[in-house]
């Protein structure tokens, strides 16, 4: 029974090797039959911008776009490696500086300072660190200045030049583990949704906490009772802020056990933290003024510079403010901003790449019409702007309800120039709520 139940095995085994033979010499001649198109989706060669030849298979370009869409969304990873990573950064810190100027006016120290720190954050990334080499710390940035400054604006440039995703959150929507709000990690759920859930560029992104003074300690004594709103948020926001792996609710609010987490290594994102820090200058001024009195520490030519007093912002006041001294420890670089004075807001209006007058050009250039502004509308513009303390935000409510008029007729109207005098200008804005445009 043996030998014959043997002999049986070998025929049948013989018989599916000749089929399958047979199968492979029908597939090449298939793919013989169907040479210069290509074996996925059929497409001649001549309809093609590149066709691929493989082992018997030919590939379009198209073809290879799907795939590679279809690789990345089912890995859920790009498929760039960090080696590539590595690569594409190429800005020195001048470069930084110089794109941050076409976007940003003034605020020169805090771009400067920026620019160092994106450069380091990033050579830092490249770095390949040896068992003993010394190894550079993460670089995570303190923005200090009055709101409506451009501290949104430096961040959110950085990230259009670096080409990382980048998120903005409001520390005050952020509670303590427990109590109703957001805990700390929904802010890196936000970074996962701005590059769908790819882990890998979430990790090397840069997440900008806004408000971040609206999380300080209430007094500069700690606390006996539970502070909820305060050094609660700043204990859980310590880990995220250092770099450690977190686990982030997929869709954000309150973790939940039976939602799935996804891990996040935050070491090399970079956090950019601002806020106003209501205050704070008066807190520098005091002690500066003690400090006069017995050192002559900060003094520039024997004068304090009396126009921002956040200039001469040290860890300290930061941390007399009511921060607590392990955040302040990860946030190693404080820069200021300075108010906007009336030379800065002309320039906000019409300097910028893509500035608010700029704008209006385009949208009109669109419709094959000219735009022209009479130079004293944007005088008349600014000055509004300052008489009813709308600072830089308010400068497009402004634009917009002169532009208003225009703008509905211009489509219907066919106009082929089109000049705001300070006539017109002055006309749109009378009887206007001023305060109604305040952001
Ligand atoms: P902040 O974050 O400091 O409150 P933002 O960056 O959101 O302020 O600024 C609000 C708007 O004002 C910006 O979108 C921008 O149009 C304008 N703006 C403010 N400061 C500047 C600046 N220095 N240069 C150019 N535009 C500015």
């Amino acid at each position: 029974m043996q030998p014959y139940l043997e002999k049986l095995l070998f025929v049948k085994k013989n018989y599916y090797l000749c089929k399958l033979y047979n199968f492979r010499n029908l597939l090449i001649k298939m793919a013989k039959q169907s040479i210069n198109r290509c074996s996925f989706c059929g497409r001649p060669k001549s309809e093609t911008e590149l066709l691929i030849e493989g082992q018997e298979a030919y590939i379009c370009n198209f073809c290879i776009e799907q795939a590679h869409e279809i690789v990345e969304s089912e890995i859920g990873m790009s498929l760039k490696t960090d080696s590539e990573f590595s690569t594409t950064f190429n800005y020195k810190p001048v470069d930084i500086k110089k794109f941050l100027d076409q976007y940003v006016i003034g605020q020169e120290q805090a771009k400067k300072t920026l620019a160092v720190a994106v450069y380091n954050h990033y050579k830092r990334l490249n770095q390949k660190v040896k068992s003993d080499d010394v190894e550079v710390e993460k670089s995570n940035i303190l923005l200090i200045g009055e709101t409506g400054t451009g501290k949104t604006l430096l961040a959110k440039t950085i990230a259009r030049l670096l080409n990382v995703p980048f998120t903005i959150v409001d520390a005050t929507v952020l509670t303590e583990a427990g109590y109703v709000g957001e805990d700390v990690e929904s802010l890196l759920t936000r970074l996962l949704q701005a590059c769908d859930y790819n882990v890998k560029l979430a990790e090397r992104g840069i997440v900008f906490i806004d408000e971040i003074d609206k999380i300080a300690r209430k007094g500069d004594n700690p606390s006996i009772t539970r502070d909820v709103s305060g050094e609660g948020v700043q204990q859980g926001l310590l880990k995220i802020l250092e770099g450690s792996i977190v686990n982030v609710p997929p869709n954000g609010g309150r973790k939940h056990p039976e939602q799935k987490m996804i891990q996040v290594n935050t070491k090399n994102i970079l956090f950019i933290c601002g806020g106003a820090f209501v205050g704070l200058d008066r807190k520098i001024a005091k002690r500066l003024n003690t400090e006069v009195v017995g050192f002559n520490t900060i003094r520039q030519g024997g004068k304090l510079q009396q126009d921002n007093m956040l200039q001469y912002v040290t860890p300290q006041d930061v941390k007399a403010f009511g921060m607590i001294p392990e955040i302040i420890g990860r946030l190693p670089i404080i820069t200021y901003l300075n108010p906007l004075n009336r030379d800065a807001l002309r320039r906000i209006l019409v300097e910028p790449r893509n500035s608010i007058i700029k704008q209006y050009v385009k949208l009109f250039e669109m419709e094959d019409c000219k735009l022209e502004f009479e130079p004293q509308v944007f005088d008349f513009v600014v000055d509004k702007a300052l008489e009813f303390k709308l600072g830089a935000r308010g400068l497009r409510g402004i634009c917009e309800t002169i532009m208003l008029d225009v703008m509905f007729e211009l489509p219907s109207q066919k106009l082929d120039r089109f000049i705001v005098t300070l006539d017109y200008a002055k006309k749109k804005l009378e009887n206007i709520d001023f305060a109604s445009l305040r952001a």
